[in-house]
């Protein structure tokens, strides 16, 4: 039998990490988890609570107040993001969540809630976690390491499509703004800066399709593993 494993998979915004870790653990019969999806809820609680983040006293006492929750939507097959009961898995997508959900991400106390939170998910193994940090800090003993990246245009092109289905006012600009903005403040904060872990397998998807990058990620959790097929 196969033997269960932690994948990790970081990398730039936007490069379909999600969609990726989303497959991998469907098809292994592993828990997906989004851990953006977890930064972008805690900042949803600070615009709604107007948490002034460069003060750390009140930072602390927002993050007690704080539940998150996957819950998984039977009709949608997904898990989805609760903020203190509440589903707020598409609000939390929106632009303006998007514009202040990386200056939030770099606060250190912000940081070690979602990070214990993380790694209390993964205590039995068999889990599929996307993100910035989770193979250099959340799990750093993870079997199977992915660092995705695609060229900046692609990256661009796709959330576009992903964020003008819901708002047909946005721009292009707005997007490509906002990615290089993110991934500029996630690789330049002082706490667990996104980083390719040195044990990551680099998967650049420019010019795959969804099906070949599952496949070469299937290759890979083969060898591990000890599956014989996918
Ligand atoms: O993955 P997603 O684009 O939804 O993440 C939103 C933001 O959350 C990222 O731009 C980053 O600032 C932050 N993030 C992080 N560490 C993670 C996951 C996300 O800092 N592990």
């Amino acid at each position: 039998m196969a033997k269960k494993i932690i994948i990790t998979i970081d990398g730039w915004s936007s490069c379909g990490k999600s969609t990726l870790a989303k497959r991998l653990a469907k098809e292994l019969g592993y828990i997906y988890v989004d851990s953006g999806a977890m930064y972008r809820a805690i900042t949803l609680y600070f615009l709604r609570n107007n948490i002034d983040i460069e003060d750390k006293k009140e930072t602390k006492a927002a993050l007690k107040s704080i539940k998150l929750e996957f819950v998984y939507n039977p009709v949608s097959q997904q898990s989805e993001m609760y903020l203190n009961g509440e589903n707020v898995e598409y609000l939390i997508r929106d632009l303006f969540i998007a514009e202040k959900v990386s200056d939030v991400a770099a606060i250190k106390e912000v940081r070690e809630f979602a990070v214990a939170e993380q790694q209390k998910m993964g205590t039995k193994k068999g889990i599929v976690m996307d993100g910035r940090d989770i193979g250099t800090v959340v799990f750093p003993k993870a079997e199977l390491k992915i660092f995705m990246t695609a060229d900046n245009a692609v990256r661009v092109e796709r959330r576009f499509k992903e964020l003008y289905e819901k708002n047909p006012n946005i721009t292009i600009e707005e997007v490509k703004n906002n990615l290089e903005m993110r991934d500029y403040i996630d690789s330049h904060r002082e706490v667990s800066p996104l980083r390719k872990a040195k044990d990551a397998l680099i998967l650049d998807n420019t010019d795959l399709t969804e099906n070949q990058q599952f496949e070469k990620a299937m290759e890979w959790v083969k060898k591990i593993d000890g599956r014989k097929s996918i």
